[in-house]
């Protein structure tokens, strides 16, 4: 017999997690105002929010905790970082920040002017917020095919390289850099193929233009393109990724996700003119360039989290994780994006509450009635984030309309998965009862999803 596939790590600390009843948590998300971001950690038994600094840290990582450099200036941690970084991606040159959305806001700081156009494959929300934020639009060049769930395509994530040469030509003097996120999270955690981006290369090479990856998910997308590009089967991830990172001219990097630590970010870069302008907003805005809004400690955990977010049988062990919960939902005719993404499942809410009118905010509906039926925690990816148009301030509504459920990394057992999969099939069996859905009743202007507060239309 076939031995059947397991983790590649075992458990060495555990934190208690409460389930609690149906009236428990009806009361809470009312009190909560319909949103699954008020609600506090106690009130959720399994949390899919998000996989963003949610994931647990190994012994190793822990080890280099205790052995931080905590100097102000040339620490140490900064060093073995750096080294890191050089090693994995290539770049010589990187900037600490304290999270992803820093790191974008200190480049932005250089490279990004009012009435600048920046193209790139479903910008992430914070990405698009930091360049709305300096009155420049951002335009998404996604393929067609990532906004039909229902088309099995292995790289979802990739560039239209028609969409995007429009833009070059229509207005490439106004295009600061080319962004490409790996993967694609907006999209449905997808891939971007290694021929896509040296596409994109070549295209940036012929208008002279620079590219950024926004990498959050590099390591999950280089397991992708392992799996489903030919020509690369025979490739280490290590290989991979350096091959990636050398069509790109730099990064930034939310380290909360593939990097597996709790809290940290970088911009990285070939080029040492634009890593000196940055440095200055990185001063600014986030610490001393040795530090930059990390404690040592953090940095060190960061430097063995690249190495081992990049291990080919931890990505094997996460992205079956993913693909389990995926195929038991399949099972149960529950409409996903497919394939299945590499950090989470998204249910397709158009397929999944039909009758819903899009202006009752439908994703939304669906992930209170998860969050009620079990203590489930997921997230709106629909109109709620979409936000409105910040000129005519009219609600967007986006192609797609989804709940994600985001696998945290080497916390949650595929015993939580079964809990998460007969809850949607739960909800899932009594759809037609869900008659109506949501209204706003205060927002924000800006990134509304997080503080929105909202009401049930009927009870
Ligand atoms: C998480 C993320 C960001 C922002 O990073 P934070 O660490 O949350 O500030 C940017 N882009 C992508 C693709 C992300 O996934």
């Amino acid at each position: 017999m076939e031995l059947p596939f397991a983790e590649s790590y075992k458990i060495k600390v555990v934190e208690s997690i409460r389930r609690s009843n149906r009236e428990e948590r009806e009361k809470w998300i009312h009190d909560a105002h319909y949103n699954l971001f008020q609600l506090k950690s106690d009130q959720i038994f399994i949390d899919l929010l998000t996989d963003s600094g949610t994931g647990a840290m190994s012994d190793k990582q822990w080890g280099g905790i205790m052995t931080g450099d905590e100097s102000y200036a040339g620490a140490s941690s900064y060093y073995k970082l750096k080294d890191a970084i050089a090693d994995i991606t290539g770049f010589p040159y990187f900037l600490p920040t304290h999270q992803g959305r820093a790191a974008e806001n200190v480049l932005f700081s250089v490279l990004v002017k009012e009435g600048d156009i920046v193209p790139g494959n479903s910008h992430f929300d914070t990405t698009k917020g930091h360049i709305e934020f300096r009155r420049a639009t951002a335009i998404d060049c996604t393929i067609d095919e990532a906004f039909d769930t229902t088309i099995d395509y292995p790289f979802k994530g990739n560039v239209d390289l028609g969409k995007l040469e429009d833009v070059l030509k229509k207005s490439g003097e106004k295009v600061p850099f080319i962004i490409l996120t790996l993967t694609n999270n907006s999209a449905g955690g997808q891939p971007v193929s290694l021929e896509n981006m040296r596409d994109v290369r070549d295209l940036a090479n012929r208008y002279n233009k620079l590219v950024l990856y926004d990498s959050a998910r590099f390591a999950e997308n280089a397991y992708f393109i392992k799996l489903r590009e030919p020509a690369c089967r025979d490739k280490s991830i290590r290989e991979i990724v350096a091959e990636a990172f050398s069509y790109a001219d730099m990064m930034t990097m939310s380290s909360k996700k593939d990097a597996i630590v709790n809290m940290g970010g970088f911009i990285a870069m070939r080029d040492q003119e634009l890593f000196r302008q940055c440095s200055v907003f990185n001063i600014m805005f986030e610490g001393y360039i040795t530090y930059g809004g990390m404690s040592g400690r953090d940095m060190n955990a960061l430097a063995q989290g690249l190495y081992e977010g990049t291990d080919f049988d931890y990505l094997e062990t996460r992205i079956k994780q993913v693909e389990y919960l995926g195929n038991m939902l399949l099972d149960f005719s529950i409409p996903l994006q497919q394939p299945i993404g590499g950090h989470a499942i998204f249910i397709d809410v158009k397929r999944f509450l039909p009758h819903l009118p899009k202006e009752e905010f439908p994703a939304q509906t669906l992930a209170i009635q998860l969050y009620i039926e079990a203590g489930i925690r997921g997230v709106e990816i629909g109109t709620l984030m979409a936000d409105r148009d910040p000129v005519t301030r009219e609600n967007r509504y986006p192609a797609l309309e989804m709940v994600r459920l985001a696998i945290p990394r080497r916390v949650y057992t595929n015993n939580h998965m079964d809990v998460v999969a007969v809850a949607l099939k739960n909800v899932f069996d009594r759809r037609n009862e869900i008659k109506s859905g949501l209204r706003i009743t205060q927002e924000a202007p800006i990134m509304r999803h997080f503080t929105v507060e909202l009401e049930p239309l009927a009870t």
